[in-house]
């Protein structure tokens, strides 16, 4: 954490140096960035680090719009998207818009999904900044073709089945005259062929394999929205697959994979063969701690949706934890007994005191696993930490540990906590200051469009990690008919009961991947 605190802020001096050595002739610069196919981590590291950087970011379509979530506060978003053949903005416009940001702003990032050269005008993008004298710089993305197979299971090339991968946009109307397709060759060049944009043409396009030689019988797989948890594939030959995406409803964003190649996805369909793949999840957890729950659930292939119900906050009045803080050396023990009265002591701390050697010689107690290891991770020995959650247990084993008569306890914590532990350690004689370290309130902005989806899709689950985001999620009205409960443990289940809902599942564990294990036990218990 440290070594990372250290490299970034070695980043930013650097990056504020070259700034001011430029200053005279310092313009902006376009980075036409490939996003990848619709995974958002499959951008790559160097993307990330200027979309992060960027002033103002001109995105597509189909690009993952939580990609928009790692830019920096003030910087602005243009959707200039195009879906299949509804032009949002003329790419004549979408040129002078970069032109017009790159006077304007240092960092105008262009981001494209796939790869920005790959049948997505970014050729034309960058002749255009070229001619204009606006310096600009390509990173690359995973192009579709590639990546959307592979989630499919389909390699797009193997040494027993394939030497030659032909890349073919199907969006060229074949039928007119002036077509640039020239089918003989494509039927016959290629053991794989890949077509982007094919969806609207495919009739056309099987018909003129078929015509140019290619065997009725060669395998065919159509996938649509790879790389996602929505991710769709029909399977057949060319004699049957054009009745199979009818019948199937395919439509646009699809990629085709035409060639034996195919036939591997029987054995190598790892992806859509997640325990999760496709569920619908939606967490309720402040925006700063979905994290966790969401990357659990994504990596088992479900699809999460945030709708954080609480936003986590410094007290309104800081006096009493600065008091504290003033007077920390007089203090035998720190108990905290949540990530967040760390994290929002910590902060505090080094921005009144600024220097960590005044907590020497003080003993710090955490209270569940998560806490211990956030701590711990800050190079911090944690002295005490109870085997189980309840104030009881944290008691009993608390006083195997310590003599606790006289001792004096800062206790950091939320506006809302419930004060067991205060009051147990006090009946046994310690001097305890609970003090209010944060606070919580209701979250009761949801975006529009996440309303809309809600209302949309089907859920699957809906995931609450404590009493305050059931209250304020059914505070919200949204529709969620048949989605299952999950919830982390009998507090919160509790709570869920009294508003009218039982819990389908509830964590045996009470912590984020209990959680998960509960939701997952569900559906294994479903399949059997
Ligand atoms: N530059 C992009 C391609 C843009 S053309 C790239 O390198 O991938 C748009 C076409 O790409 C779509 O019509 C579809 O054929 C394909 N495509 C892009 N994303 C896709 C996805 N997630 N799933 C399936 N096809 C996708």
């Amino acid at each position: 954490m440290l070594r990372k605190f250290l490299s970034d802020y070695l980043t930013s001096k650097l990056y504020l140096l070259t700034k001011i050595y430029f200053r005279t002739n310092m313009k902006g610069k376009v980075y036409l960035i490939g996003a990848g196919p619709g995974d958002p981590e499959l951008i790559s590291v160097k993307g990330l680090r200027f979309l992060k950087k960027a002033d103002v970011v001109i995105y597509d379509n189909l690009i993952n719009k939580k990609l928009l979530k790692e830019v920096k506060e003030n910087a602005e978003l243009i959707y200039v998207g195009k879906s299949s053949g509804e032009h949002t903005l003329p790419q004549e416009s979408i040129n002078k818009l970069m032109e017009e940001k790159s006077k304007e702003k240092e960092i105008v990032v262009r981001l494209k999904g796939g790869d920005p050269f790959v049948f997505g005008r970014g050729g034309e993008e960058a002749l255009y900044l070229a001619e204009k004298g606006i310096p600009f710089e390509v990173v690359p993305g995973i192009t579709a073709a590639v990546a959307v197979p592979a989630y499919a299971g389909i390699p797009v090339s193997h040494r027993v089945f394939n030497t030659t991968i032909g890349l073919i946009t199907g969006h060229e109307d074949s039928s007119k005259k002036g077509s640039r397709l020239n089918w003989e060759k494509i039927s016959s060049a290629y053991e794989t062929l890949i077509f982007y944009m094919g969806m609207k043409n495919i009739e056309k396009i099987v018909q003129n394999l078929l015509r140019y030689g290619k065997s009725p019988e060669t395998p065919v797989a159509i996938i649509r929205l790879g790389t996602l948890p929505s991710q769709k594939t029909i399977m057949g030959n060319l004699k049957n697959i054009v009745k199979l995406a009818k019948k199937n409803n395919f439509e646009p964003p699809a990629i085709i994979v035409i060639g034996e190649i195919v036939k591997l996805r029987e054995k190598l369909n790892w992806y859509e063969s997640k325990l999760l793949f496709g569920k619908k999840i939606i967490i309720t957890r402040s925006r700063e701690q979905t994290s966790k729950l969401a990357e659990l659930l994504e990596d088992l292939g479900a699809e999460t949706i945030e709708i954080p119900t609480i936003k986590i906050l410094p007290p309104r009045n800081l006096k009493p934890l600065d008091n504290a803080m003033k007077r920390i050396k007089t203090f035998n023990w720190i108990v905290f007994t949540s990530i967040n009265s760390f994290k929002f002591f910590i902060e505090r701390f080094l921005k009144i005191k600024k220097d960590l050697r005044e907590l020497y010689g003080i003993k710090i107690a955490a209270i569940g696993t998560a806490t211990k290891e956030f701590i711990e991770s800050f190079n911090l020995k944690v002295d005490f930490y109870p085997s189980e959650f309840t104030s009881e247990i944290f008691l009993k084993e608390f006083k195997k540990k310590e003599k606790i008569i006289g001792k004096k306890i800062l206790l950091p914590r939320a506006d809302i906590a419930r004060d067991l532990i205060e009051n147990e350690l006090k009946k046994e004689g310690a001097e305890v200051e609970s003090i209010v370290a944060y606070r919580t309130e209701r979250e009761l902005n949801i975006p529009e469009e996440v309303r809309e989806y809600i209302n949309k899709e089907k859920i699957d689950f809906i995931t609450f990690t404590s009493s305050s985001t059931v209250k304020n999620f059914f505070s919200l009205k949204l529709k969620i008919d048949g989605a299952k409960i999950a919830s982390i443990g009998p507090v919160t289940s509790h709570t869920l009961k009294e508003l009218g809902y039982t819990p389908d599942v509830e964590a045996k564990i009470h912590i984020i991947p209990g959680l998960v294990e509960s939701i997952l036990n569900y559906y294994k218990k479903e399949n059997k």
